[in-house]
């Protein structure tokens, strides 16, 4: 029971991504970030490995595997890139997902095969320009006409749902009132190129530079009254499980984060000299080093729990909010330090610990803050 080794199957998996993050992605992934470019050839490659098809079952074209398998995964290529890495999870625990657990047998056919193969990449669309953190502030809305649905609204920052391979965003939306007056909302797959769906230009971004992010408009967009995911009015508990699920993967990906400062760090600092010495030679570097570890290692126990114990059907409200607070902290502080380590180099745009530094940040933010998971905690608490 205590037994933290992986399984022969999620080692062999975690080899295999760690040699492709190490061969294939880190010696070209720069110059997609400084060009802000979105990397296709690496995406499907991934696709071919794959990765987009780990949590879902055979049938429908995936391995079979489980979602611990996506997190290792998304650990593994965040250690060296968080661009690919958010490519994977958005397409994974917030596109592809919510169609295998909520979707029709008739929708699970259409679309997941080529999600799972990583020809095409599906996004979310909760998150709208005034309500992120709060989104049953949302007010895109969809109305039923005839055998229509007819979609209003705009959504922001949304990942994945502006590439030349995205085939559809999964689109929250206000569906009507319930008997007591509130918002009912509903999600509904909104297929790219729909008539009226308008993909805005690229943001320019702090980080995740070679990872696709846009604003959405909806101006009286008409999909099939069968494009609706799972029952009317169940949006907000597919979205709250979605996030629940989404949070441990991104708490893997600052993981791999964490662990790749400590990774460049130790390199650097036995190459590195000051004083006549190698400056991992300094107690104060060492001990940097030491703490930064110690973060990388003890966010990783707290996601190993949290996925432990969704994989056992468990509730794990709490230790999903628990492994984002403390592995996004633990980016956050690690990549802070290993740019400090490397100096002056640590500012400049050919070493990776630059890029770590601004692609850490976003995880404190994206699917629930770091405000939003205390307050899941406190909830889980009884407070
Ligand atoms: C690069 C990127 C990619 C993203 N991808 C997606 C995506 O694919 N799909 C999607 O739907 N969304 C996506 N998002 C949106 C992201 O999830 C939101 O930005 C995030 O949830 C925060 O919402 P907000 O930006 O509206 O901030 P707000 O909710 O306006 O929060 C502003 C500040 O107030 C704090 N705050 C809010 N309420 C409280 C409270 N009750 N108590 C204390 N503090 C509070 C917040 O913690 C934060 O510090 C993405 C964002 C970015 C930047």
């Amino acid at each position: 029971m205590l037994d933290h080794r992986l399984s022969e199957e999620h080692e062999a998996l975690r080899k295999t991504v760690e040699e492709f993050a190490r061969e294939e992605v880190a010696p070209v992934i720069g110059e997609f970030y400084e060009r802000s470019e979105f990397p296709y050839e690496i995406v499907r490659k991934m696709g071919r490995m794959g990765l987009f098809g780990l949590p879902f079952p055979e049938e429908h074209g995936g391995m079979g595997g489980d979602y611990f398998a996506l997190c290792l995964a998304l650990e593994e290529l965040a250690r060296v890139d968080s661009s690919v890495a958010i490519t994977l999870e958005a397409g994974v625990s917030l596109g592809a997902m919510p169609i295998h657990r909520f979707g029709t047998g008739e929708q699970k056919r259409r679309w997941l095969p080529e999600l799972c193969a990583g020809e095409r990449l599906a996004a979310f669309g909760l998150t709208e320009p005034g309500s992120g953190s709060d989104a049953s502030g949302m007010r895109t809305s969809a109305r039923l006409d005839g055998d229509e649905w007819v979609i209003n609204g705009t959504k922001a920052f949304i990942t994945n749902s502006g590439t030349a391979m995205t085939s559809l965003v999964n689109v929250a939306a206000v569906t009507g009132r319930t008997p007591d007056g509130r918002k009912e909302i509903s999600t509904i797959i909104v297929p790219a190129g729909t008539p009226g769906f308008t993909v805005s230009k690229k943001y320019s971004k702090v980080g995740w530079n070679a990872s696709d992010t846009r604003e959405l408009s909806f101006a009286d967009c008409r999909v099939p009254a069968e494009n609706l995911l799972g029952e009317r009015g169940r949006g907000y508990a597919q979205f709250l499980q979605t996030l629940d699920e989404g949070r441990v993967a991104i708490a893997a990906l600052s993981v791999g984060l964490a662990q790749g400062c400590v990774d460049e760090s130790v390199r650097y600092a036995r190459e590195r000299e000051a004083f006549g010495h190698k400056i991992g030679e300094f107690q104060a570097i060492q001990f940097k080093i030491s703490d930064m570890e110690v973060r990388a290692h003890t966010a990783r126990l707290a996601y190993y729990h949290a996925a432990a114990k969704m994989l056992r059907g468990e509730v794990f409200k709490k230790e999903a909010a628990i492994a984002k607070l403390v592995s996004s902290n633990a980016a956050m502080d690690n990549a802070r330090e290993a740019t400090q380590i490397f100096g002056g180099y640590g500012f400049m745009n050919e070493y990776p610990v630059g890029r770590f530094y601004r692609d850490a940040k976003i995880l404190e933010i994206g699917e629930g803050t770091s405000e939003v998971q205390r307050m899941l905690i406190a909830r889980q608490l009884g407070l």
